[in-house]
């Protein structure tokens, strides 16, 4: 977390930007799949039918980290969002 210009920043889990988490705007979004890492705004509405395969690696290192089972793929044989 870091304030900049009177905003709270934080980091995504997922793909490394920056997102507000504060005061006022809170864009980052709890994974509860994935052991409740926090992904940011974009990457949550980019992938809310399955993680792109481009995620896929730092998905699965989050599920390591948090020692959380991979989530079943749906049927797009994608992994879930959340
Ligand atoms: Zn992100």
């Amino acid at each position: 977390m870091r304030e900049v210009d009177g905003k709270y920043m934080d980091v995504c889990d997922v793909c490394g930007d920056e997102y507000q988490n504060g005061p006022g705007v809170y864009e980052g979004h709890r994974l509860e799949l994935y052991g409740d890492a926090v992904c940011c705004d974009n990457c949550w509405k980019l992938n809310w039918d399955g993680w792109a395969s481009i995620h896929e690696d730092k998905i699965k290192a989050i599920c390591a980290e948090k020692a959380v089972v991979v989530p079943v793929r749906n049927s797009k044989g994608w992994l879930p969002r959340a």
